[in-house]
C-alpha cells in the first residue's frame, strides 16, 4: 500500500487542506491518506489555548473528508497527552505497516522549516516527503525547489506542482471574529459545524 500521513492543527480544516490531500492522492497514486489533527503542536504550544478543542478539530476533519474514500481521519495524536512530534507518529505507522511505502504530506511553509523538526533525518529515512506550494503567485517556487534539493541528500522528497489555494486557518479564524462569510474557504458542512458550535467567536 502507498499510505500517507497528513498532519496539521486543522483549526479549522479548510479547502486548502482538502485540495492538498486530493491533489497528492492523485499525483502520488496513494491508496490511503491518514488525516492527523495534532494534539499540541511543538510550534504552537505557546499559544494560550487551542482555539478549538481536539474533539472539535477531529469532528471538522471527519466532516471535511467525509466524501473522500481514500481519507481516514485519525485521533492517534489527539488522544495522546502533551506535545506531538511527527517523528513519533511516523515511527508508529512505520511499525504498524512495515511493508507500505509511507509518505508525509506538507505545504510549502512546512517544507521550508522541515530541517528544524525533531529528528527530521530519521523522518526522511522512514518515509517520503511530499510537498506543494501555498502561494498563488509562485514566488516561493525557487526556494521550495532549493530546499527540496537540499533535503534529497537524506531521503526522497517529492515536490508536486498544483494550483495553490491561498488560504490559512489563521485568516479564517480572523474572518469569523469579524463576522465575515467563510463559505468559499471551508467545506459547507464544516461551516455549519463552526456556526452551530459557536467556534472561534470571542
Ligand atoms: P494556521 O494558520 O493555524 O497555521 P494553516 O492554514 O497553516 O493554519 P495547518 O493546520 O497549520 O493549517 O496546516 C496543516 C498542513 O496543511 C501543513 O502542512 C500546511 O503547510 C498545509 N496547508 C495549510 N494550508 C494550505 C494551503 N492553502 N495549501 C496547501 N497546503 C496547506
Ligand atoms: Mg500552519
Amino acid at each position: 500500500m502507498r499510505r500517507a500521513i497528513f498532519g496539521g492543527s486543522f483549526d479549522p480544516v479548510h479547502n486548502g487542506h482538502v485540495s492538498l490531500a486530493s491533489e497528492l492522492h492523485k499525483a502520488l497514486q496513494l491508496d490511503e491518506v491518514i488525516v492527523m489533527p495534532t494534539g499540541v503542536s511543538p510550534f504552537k504550544k505557546d499559544m494560550k489555548r487551542r482555539p478549538a478543542s481536539g474533539a472539535d478539530r477531529l469532528e471538522m476533519c471527519r466532516l471535511a473528508f467525509a466524501d473522500m474514500h481514500f481519507a481516514m481521519v485519525s485521533d492517534h495524536e489527539i488522544s495522546q497527552k502533551g506535545v506531538s512530534y511527527t517523528v513519533d507518529t511516523v515511527r508508529h505507522f512505520h511499525g504498524l505497516y512495515p511493508n507500505d511505502e509511507l509518505f508525509l504530506l506538507v505545504g510549502g511553509d512546512m517544507l521550508m522549516s522541515f530541517d528544524r523538526w525533531k529528528s527530521w533525518q530519521e523522518i526522511l529515512s522512514l518515509c517520503n516527503l511530499a510537498a506543494v506550494s501555498r502561494e498563488r503567485d509562485g514566488t516561493d517556487m525557487d526556494n521550495l525547489e532549493k530546499k527540496a534539493a537540499e533535503l534529497r541528500r537524506f531521503g526522497k522528497v517529492i515536490f508536486v506542482k498544483t494550483e495553490p489555494l491561498d488560504i490559512s486557518s489563521t485568516e479564517i479564524r480572523e474572518k469569523i471574529i469579524k463576522n465575515c462569510d467563510i463559505s468559499c474557504y471551508v467545506p459547507q458542512n464544516v461551516v455549519k459545524y463552526i456556526l452551530e458550535n459557536r467556534l472561534y467567536q470571542e
